[in-house]
């Protein structure tokens, strides 16, 4: 495995890849990698001849400072994970390489509803900074295929609404939520939850399972309201809960069955903010 810290030698490899006819996986990730990244690893793995992961804490999508700063970071466990499950390339860039202080960042989106309700609404800024940095990426590796986690639903979404919109050629690959044994979604930040807070974490998720047997039997704001309830009742700091329809992420009144019905939800546990999605049909 090639572990590369600068464009210019990511570019000529990238070129030989190409050159050969090889078909180019890529999982974008800001490294502390777990399992659920992994998942993404071995699935591009499975259906591309090179897989190339990139390592990069983004400073510029990260609106809290105190976030940026203690967001766990472990290249030398990452590169070891990657070796294992067999990634050929990891990218592993400085700030500076990939915004050279000389530069102004230039580009400019504009994702609609997308990028304003929830992730959005809470943290200012932030779709801005996925957007700068995956087209950044995507220009630089040039994948046939791009492989991210319905974790991040909303990123996942907009990503999508960016490749339409620059007509980028790559096919993103949306994949499942990976989850420990008692049901919390795997994340970077959950090594930094307190022992108490560990134990508790899986609530988010157990409320958000329970919420979908009563489907059938409640409206989406009924529904919202009660997933809200349990959420008290345990006493579970929650940012928000949102139901919305899983392409346009529209506030539901009604049950998108086409389209798809997604419930999403953050809860913090002290400084830690954690997310968390199900899909109602
Ligand atoms: P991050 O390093 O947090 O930016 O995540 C990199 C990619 O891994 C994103 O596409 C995430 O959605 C995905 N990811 C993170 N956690 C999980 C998980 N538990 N299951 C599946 N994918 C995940």
């Amino acid at each position: 495995m090639q572990i590369i810290r600068e464009k210019k030698e990511l570019a000529d490899l990238i070129l030989s890849y190409k050159k050969e006819h090889k078909t180019i996986g890529f999982v974008p990730t800001m490294g502390a990698l777990h399992q659920g990244h992994i998942s993404l690893v071995e699935r591009a793995k499975e259906e591309n001849d090179i897989v190339v992961v990139s390592v990069f804490v983004n400073p510029i999508q990260f609106n809290n400072p105190h976030d940026l700063q203690t967001y766990p970071r472990s290249l030398e466990k990452d590169v070891c994970m990657l070796t294992k499950v067999g990634c050929d390339l990891v990218f592993s860039p400085s700030e500076e390489e990939m915004y050279p202080k000389q530069e102004s960042i230039q580009e400019n989106f504009d994702f609609g509803l997308l990028e304003q309700v929830m992730e959005g609404a809470s943290r200012p800024g932030h779709f801005f900074g996925v957007a700068v940095v995956v087209s950044r990426l995507f220009l630089m590796v040039n994948p046939d295929r791009a492989y991210f986690g319905e974790k991040d639903f909303q990123q996942l979404a907009i990503i999508q609404k960016m490749v339409r919109q620059r007509d980028f050629k790559v096919q993103v690959i949306p994949c499942p939520i990976l989850r420990e044994n008692d049901g919390l979604a795997m994340s970077s930040r959950n090594v930094r939850l307190s022992p108490e807070q560990r134990e508790k974490a899986p609530q988010i998720y157990q409320v958000l399972k329970a919420s979908n047997e009563l489907v059938g039997k409640l409206s989406p704001q009924e529904l919202k309201n009660w997933v809200l309830g349990e959420y008290k009742r345990l006493n579970l700091d929650v940012e928000y809960f949102e139901i919305a329809n899983a392409i346009t992420l529209e506030s539901l009144t009604e049950w998108e069955k086409e389209q798809g019905s997604v419930g999403c939800v953050v809860v913090h546990f002290g400084n830690v903010r954690l997310i968390d999605n199900i899909k109602y049909f």
